[in-house]
């Protein structure tokens, strides 16, 4: 079922007498397509888990609409939603077993909704199969990993078969390895269901790699809402380019004079059709070639291994990150004697943008 969002705002008041109010969803206008998975990434504050709870119906709506499908949701309470939500910190009940905190959804089903007990072990069987944890279903939370009680607590918002799925940052209280693993399996699940999904994080690694689609926030307000890769390469101002990638963007204060593209004294890239200017050049660290004769000198300070690729660190006075991380080939042969590293630069994978706005510069 698709969701859309119209013009989709809550504000909060200032916690401050006599300060501006918070915007914490501002003006939300998007549809998110039936059946994807959508990343909501952000930084700690930007109002991720506000836009959750509002599509849920925990938060009220200052304006605007949410429609599922064809229905107006907007004014619903949450249990009439047909919202499943999962969140950080699992919450399941520690005094009920697996199988009746996955039943505890059914139990207070009423009327035509009422099911007998069968059908209810029968729901929730179905749904622990389909979190692969069937084996656990007499063992309280606390007999559980961590990845375990999650997979419970998936379970638990599959189980009434929900329209839509929320899952907020439900990866931040597991550890490294079992993130990944259960980034995975909520990968899987959602595409066995095909149930629209919304996962929130701030980690935009996560959101990358597992979502068909993901929005980008700050302050209340998307940046941009694109395919991860799309957005990755194309991004439309400093703060996306800045947010999506590991190791981050390498940014530099340059100059754009005579349709030349100079960082410092170093012309780098011609920029035919682009005025005169000062901006920001956003360098992605694969987007650097290793090269003897190339325009941009560097200070050369170590070499990180990392296997395939090696990692060169270099410095330069106008780079606005402490350290320039630059990505290549480990077959290349790196002369560690020498004070200056040279690069040329692969066009495509170089941004500018508006000294001022940091809006994005199309070249
Ligand atoms: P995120 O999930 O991205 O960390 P939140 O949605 O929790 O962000 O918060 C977004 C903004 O709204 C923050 O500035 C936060 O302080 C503010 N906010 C959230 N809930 C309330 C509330 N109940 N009252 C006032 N301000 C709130």
């Amino acid at each position: 079922m698709k969701i859309v969002l119209d013009h989709l705002t809550k504000k909060y008041p200032s916690r401050t007498k006599g300060g501006a109010d918070v915007y914490a969803v501002n003006d939300f206008t998007f549809e998110i397509p039936d059946g994807k998975l959508i990343g909501l990434l952000g930084p700690s504050g930007c109002g991720k888990s506000t836009c959750l709870n509002l599509i849920c119906g925990l938060t009220r709506a200052s304006s605007g609409k949410i429609i599922f499908g064809e229905d107006d949701v907007t004014d619903l309470p949450p249990e009439v939603r047909g919202v499943g939500m999962v969140f950080q910190n699992y919450a399941l009940y520690p005094h009920l077993t697996v199988r009746q905190n996955i039943m505890f959804p059914l139990e207070n089903l009423k009327g035509k909704d009422k099911m007998t007990k069968e059908a209810m072990m029968a729901k929730a069987d179905e749904a622990a199969g389909l979190v692969q944890i069937g084996e656990l279903m007499d063992r309280k939370p606390s007999e559980l990993s961590g990845g375990q009680q999650q997979r419970v607590a998936i379970a638990r918002a599959l189980v009434k078969t929900p329209r839509v799925l929320l899952l907020d940052e439900p990866l931040s209280n597991l550890d490294a390895r079992l993130r990944l693993q259960t980034r995975e399996e909520i990968r899987r699940i959602q595409t066995e269901t095909k149930v629209t999904t919304i996962f929130v994080t701030h980690d935009q690694e996560e959101a990358m790699s597992i979502s068909d689609y993901i929005f980008v926030m700050k302050s209340g307000i998307i940046q941009q809402i694109g395919k991860p890769q799309d957005v990755y390469d194309d991004p439309v101002n400093l703060f996306v380019a800045k947010f999506l990638g590991t190791p981050q963007i390498n940014v530099f204060d340059g100059e754009v004079r005579g349709g030349k593209l100079y960082i410092g004294g170093d012309a780098v890239l011609p920029m035919p059709g682009v005025k005169d200017q000062p901006v920001h050049v956003g360098i992605r660290p694969e987007g650097f070639i290793l090269d003897e004769n190339g325009p941009l000198h560097c200070d050369f300070r170590s070499l990180e291994v990392m296997g395939r690729d090696i990692s060169v660190v270099s410095g330069h006075r106008n780079s606005q990150n402490v350290a320039i991380r630059s990505i290549i080939d480990a077959d290349n042969k790196v002369d560690t004697s020498k004070a200056v590293v040279r690069f040329s630069l692969k066009p495509h994978k170089v941004f500018i943008f508006n000294k001022e706005t940091e809006e994005r510069i199309r070249v």
